[in-house]
Parts: C-alpha cells; structure tokens; sequence
C-alpha cells in the first residue's frame, strides 16, 4: 500500500531561502500594495514568459474577471466558451453579468472546437474566452481570424498554459489578454496569484485601477474597482519559484515521459495530443477511460482511490451542467465536452513525486486491478 498519493503537491523552494527572502520586510514593513517585490516580480515574469505587458493579481479568477471587466462589454452581451474547464472561466463570465454561450470541444486535445464557433456568433456576441485546457494551445490563428472577421475580443484563460510557448512565442502573446493562475496547485505558484498578460499598455493603468479600487491619488478616486492586489510574501514566493522553475519543468518532464511510456500500450486508455508547435508544461497527465477499457473511469477512480491514489476528474461535470447553471443556460450540442467529461481522470504529478510511485500507478491502471 502507497502513502497517500495526491494529484498535485505545491512546489515551494526550502524553508532558508524564503526566510531569508523575506526578511527585508521586517525593515520595510511594506507588505502589499505594489511595493518593491510585487514590481520585482512583474518584471521577471513578463521576461520569462516572453510578453509584453503583465498585471499580478491576487489569484487567477480575479484576474480573469477583471480581464474581461477591463474591456467594458454592455451587460447581457453573449461570450463563446467552453464548458470542459474548471468552474471559475464560467463564473467569471457570468458574475460580469455576461452570457456564457458554451461552445463543444475537440477530442483530441479538449480546447474549444474552433470549426463549431462561427455558429454561435449572434449580433450580442463580444467575445471568445477559450481554455487552454491542460496546457494544450487551443487554435489561435482560426479563432483571431474568426474575432477579427466579427470584431471580437479573445480572452484566453491560460490557467494552465504557464510557461507553454506556441511556434517560439511566449502563449500570452496570443489573443487580447491571457491569464494564468499561479495558484498553489499550480505548476507555478505564488501561494496564490494569478496575472493578466496582453500586449496593449493601455490595459495596464485600467487593470490597474480595477485591482486597487481605482484609487489615482490621496484624493482621487477614478474607477470603480476591486481590490485584487497581489501582497508582498506572495510576490517573495513566485520569486523563490521562479528560481527553480527549469528544475520544476525537467523534473515532471521525466514523470511525464515514464506514464507515457507505461501507458501507452494500454488497452482502452488514450492520451490528449496537444499541437507538434507548442511546448510542454507538464502540468497534468490526463487520461481517458474508453470503454474497452477493463473498468470504467468511476471503477478506476475508486479502485485507485482504495489504493491511496488520489487521481482527480478534471473536469466533471462540464460547468455548464453544474447546478448553478443548468437551468439558465443553453447546454446542448456538447456531446466531445461531455464525454470526455465522463472519461477523464487526471494521475498524480509533481516535481517530487517519487519516480516508483509513477511506475506503480501506471502499472496498477496497465494491469487493471
Ligand atoms: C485554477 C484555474 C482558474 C482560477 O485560478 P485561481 O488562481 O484558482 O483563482 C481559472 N481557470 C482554470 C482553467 C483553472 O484551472
């Protein structure tokens, strides 16, 4: 019997070096509101992941909720998404008073299926807020040639594309903006965090504005905004992360690779195959159960379980399915999200997850018991 194995464990560099990262703030006493570390960090990121313009945040929702603030649509307008992501894409779009219209997917890789987008496009459509669902690049060039033919922003969630590169560009150059989450589960992490990455400065001071309740001055109040301020000791964490963030990526490639090696000859188990151009984070290893598989995926899900293996479905049930939202919106035509809602389960993966615990998880799933 294994120790029990969860679907991710955060990466953290050793208890010295954010000590002693930390301790310029007992001198300074400067915890939040875009000091010293907070600066420190939007710049190194927007160097490593090779884009233009970045705003932190306190998480990933709130960042993708004030993305798509930022851009002022009128209320009710309608936005294509998918319903094959964690429930936040969903929620941010509707808690800005927006209408999610939710789009299928491909089989192949889980992302938007850009062929079924021009369908849904109505005179009320504003925007595109596809999933780079696992780190997989959804089509960027079909869907900036759909927004473009009918004027509509594209606002990736990129949740999970952390550090994925696309024909040598950095994933956040795609679209109007982009957004990560840098939440602890996350392959990058700021304990919790997220930013907004896009290419046009204006969107700088409005991000801005709308994360620090639009205060301009001692007496000056501009916009009506959040607060959505990433502090200081997690600015200090993405740092130390940051630092470690190749270690983190060879680490989980090697996870990776031994999964792929040991299930891929098995019966009734596929993979996702994301685009020959774009890099691998290594963020999750989903896999689907088919049916001539020698359980089903709830089977394999509890048989693991018994066996302290923590696995995850990511995501089941499709956001549009979800209790919050089944009865308001439209959830047909989804028949790709839906089943591979009902087959997907994602296997444990971590820097340190010990390289015997992938062999035997693999090879319990490969012998089916
Ligand atoms: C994690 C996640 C978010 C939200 O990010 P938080 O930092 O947890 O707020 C949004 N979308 C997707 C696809 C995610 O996986």
């Amino acid at each position: 019997m294994l120790n029990k194995i969860l679907v991710t464990r955060s990466s953290m560099p050793s208890y010295e070096e954010y000590i002693e990262a930390i301790k310029p703030l007992w001198d300074t006493h400067q915890l939040t509101n875009m000091g010293q570390y907070h600066q420190e960090l939007e710049r190194r990121l927007k160097e490593y992941l090779n884009i233009p313009e970045l705003s932190l945040m306190v998480n990933g929702h709130m960042a993708l909720e004030l993305a798509i603030q930022s851009f002022g649509f009128p209320e009710g307008a309608e936005v294509i998404t998918t319903p094959f992501t964690f429930i936040s894409t969903t929620h941010a779009i509707v808690r800005n008073h927006l209408k999610p219209v939710f789009c299928d997917v491909k089989m192949d890789d889980g992302t938007i299926d850009e062929s079924k987008i021009e369908d849904l496009i109505t005179e009320n459509t504003v925007a595109i807020i596809p999933v780079h669902v696992y780190g997989n690049v959804c089509n960027v060039e079909k869907i900036k040639e759909i927004a473009d033919k009918y004027s509509l922003k594209v606002i990736y969630d990129a949740a999970h594309a952390f550090g994925v590169e696309y024909k040598n560009k950095g994933i956040g150059n795609y679209g109007d903006a982009s957004v990560f989450s840098f939440h602890a589960t996350k392959v990058f992490n700021t304990i919790e965090g997220g930013a907004v990455a896009f290419s046009n400065p204006k969107l700088y001071d409005k991000l801005y504005n709308l994360k620090n309740f639009g205060i301009r001055g001692e007496e000056l109040v501009t916009d009506v905004g959040a607060n959505a301020k990433m502090n200081e000791f997690s600015a200090i964490m993405g740092l130390c992360n940051l630092n470690h963030i190749e270690e983190n990526f060879e680490e989980r490639r090697k996870r990776y690779d031994l999964y792929k090696k040991i299930l891929g000859n098995v019966k009734g188990i596929c993979q996702f195959e994301s685009s020959k151009e774009a890099s691998c984070n290594y963020a999750y290893f989903p896999i689907l159960v088919n049916d001539d598989y020698c359980m089903t995926r709830d089977e394999l899900y509890d048989q693991l379980r018994e066996h302290n293996i923590y696995s995850r479905k990511y995501f089941y049930p499709l956001t549009s399915d979800q209790a919050c939202f089944k009865n308001k919106y439209k959830n047909d035509n989804l028949d790709i999200a839906r089943e591979i809602a009902s087959k997907v389960l994602v296997l444990p993966l971590y820097a340190d997850l010990e390289m015997e615990n992938v062999e035997e998880i693999a090879n319990f799933i490969s012998a089916g018991y």
